[in-house]
């Protein structure tokens, strides 16, 4: 650690508003950790004190069979919050039509990951041909599979009609033409809802409600897309329409956000029900339910969601006159989020020194921006804590940051750590289950990290480390 007059390093000034100076550097904040991860502070053995453990494992321990950086999830955690999930809205919507949860895939998926969802009973929603594969592999029975995606090829959605997937969730006008076209051409009769886009933006903490969205996914409908899309999927004998689907953004804490959603699309199901004499049995409204990254955050659980998505589409049916739909939700953060730590070793640790005295200490770690891009791309909050040994060193604001060859390489902006964090340290990340391993890169030639599940003091590796021949597999000159 480098020397450091007093006060200096100290400074409070940069913190963001939500980060408090901890009581005691070494503790878990708890709602931002998996379910069994804990830090023993009082025990015989003085070595094992303020060591971090998840799954039974000591990272230590984790660190040794698999080296780092390393994504561990706690295989515990993880099928709790889906199974969770998949309960509440059973129970919720018991008394309406039902409702489902489908997995998002995109958050997370390996095969093993799939055959714990295929195991506990889940639906899981696929966007490309490659997710296709990887929960087909898992077990996941093509009943349980949801087709998404906003530019779908011929040979992807050919494949997925082949396979008699559940649902295909058509994004386009144009795409209503070349679904219709394949499934004549293959004898296909699928079924299928529409993506709507409601005029509903949905940030962190707050959403926009307009008429209309500026963005890719959807038939609008503002602008009449919407409408003229469930006409012309009529018009097409084969294609069978289960209804309408939305879904408002992700990390969504604010639940005025599902009720306007609801709202919105009750109102329209009732609209497309009267105008064709008909009934859409099926709503999808999606997923984007917010995890706590930090504990600047505070979220509703899947009991108090699906309770409220619930009574407010029942109100809303009956304001409109219609039969209350059978719902599908399509969590994914909140499922794997959570679930998974990112365990790094610490490397160059450095301080620097800012206008008006200020010192932000630099803590470099072996991995980065390639196997976690939601800093830089979204500017997203994370925690971090010294994993591998209790400290006494007071908290020093600290920044985490990568190998990369970018400033903008930062994985956590801003966390209290110990002041005597050193190369050779431990340092674990929490929430990274989700959209960190699915959004990882090969940026630098880094090779990615290892996706490792553990429970009951059992490490399993779902995905090995990339190795200097998977690096160079596709270099036809290496
Ligand atoms: C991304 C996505 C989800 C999952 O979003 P989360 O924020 O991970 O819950 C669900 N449905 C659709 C259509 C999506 O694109």
């Amino acid at each position: 650690m480098s020397s450091h007059e007093a006060g200096s390093l100290h400074a409070q000034g940069q913190a963001p508003a939500w980060l408090e100076v901890p009581e005691d550097v070494n503790a878990l904040l708890t709602p931002i950790w998996p379910a069994t991860a804990f830090k023993p502070d009082q025990v015989g053995d003085a070595a094992a004190k303020g060591v971090l453990q998840v799954g039974g494992l000591t990272v230590a321990q984790i660190a040794e069979q698999v080296g780092t950086p390393a994504y561990v999830i706690d295989e515990t955690d993880f099928r709790s919050r889906a199974q969770a999930f998949a309960a509440e809205f059973e129970r919720a919507f018991a008394h309406l039509a039902g409702a489902h949860v489908h997995y998002a895939a995109k958050s997370l998926i390996t095969v093993g990951i799939a055959g714990w969802l295929a195991q506990d009973g889940l639906a899981v929603d696929v966007c490309s041909g490659g997710e296709l594969e990887i929960v087909l592999r898992g077990g996941i029975l093509p009943q349980r599979i949801t087709f998404h995606g906003s530019n779908k090829s011929d040979e992807e959605l050919a494949q997925a009609m082949d396979l008699g997937v559940d649902l295909i969730v058509i994004d386009s006008l144009a795409e209503i033409d070349q679904v219709a076209r394949l499934a004549a051409a293959g004898g296909w009769e699928p079924p299928v809802m529409l993506r709507c886009s409601i005029g509903i933006e949905a940030h962190t903490h707050e959403f926009i409600a307009t008429s209309h969205e500026d963005q890719k996914f959807g038939l609008s409908v503002a602008d009449g897309s919407a409408m003229a899309g469930v006409r012309r999927v009529l018009e097409h004998p084969a294609l069978r329409l289960r209804g309408i689907h939305t879904h408002i953004g992700s990390q969504i804490f604010d639940t005025e956000a599902f009720r306007h959603a609801i709202s919105r699309m009750a109102r329209l199901t009732a609209q497309i029900e009267r105008e064709h004499d008909l009934v859409l049995p099926e709503l999808g409204l999606g997923g984007g339910f917010g995890v706590p990254y930090t504990t600047g955050h505070d979220p509703a659980g899947p009991a108090e969601i699906a309770d409220g998505m619930a009574g407010y589409l029942e109100r809303e049916c009956r304001a409109e006159g219609i039969a209350v739909p059978h719902v599908t939700v399509e969590p994914g953060r909140a499922i794997a989020g959570p679930a998974g730590i990112t365990l790094y070793t610490v490397g160059t640790v450095k301080p620097v020194t800012l206008d008006g005295g200020f010192t932000r200490l630099y803590v470099s770690v072996d991995g980065g921006m390639s196997d976690n891009i939601r800093t830089a791309l979204y500017g997203a909050d994370y925690s971090a804590t010294l994993a591998s040994r209790y400290s006494t060193a007071p908290p020093q604001l600290a920044r985490v940051v990568g190998k990369h060859c970018e400033s903008g390489d930062i994985v956590v902006k801003d966390e209290y750590l110990p002041a005597d964090i050193a190369a050779g340290d431990l340092l674990a990340v929490p929430v990274t289950g989700a959209y960190c391993h699915s959004m990882s890169s090969n940026y630098n030639a880094i090779r990615r990290p290892p996706i490792v599940s553990v429970k009951d003091g059992l490490l399993t590796v779902l995905v090995r480390r990339e190795s200097m021949d998977d690096l160079l597999a596709r270099d036809l000159y290496a």
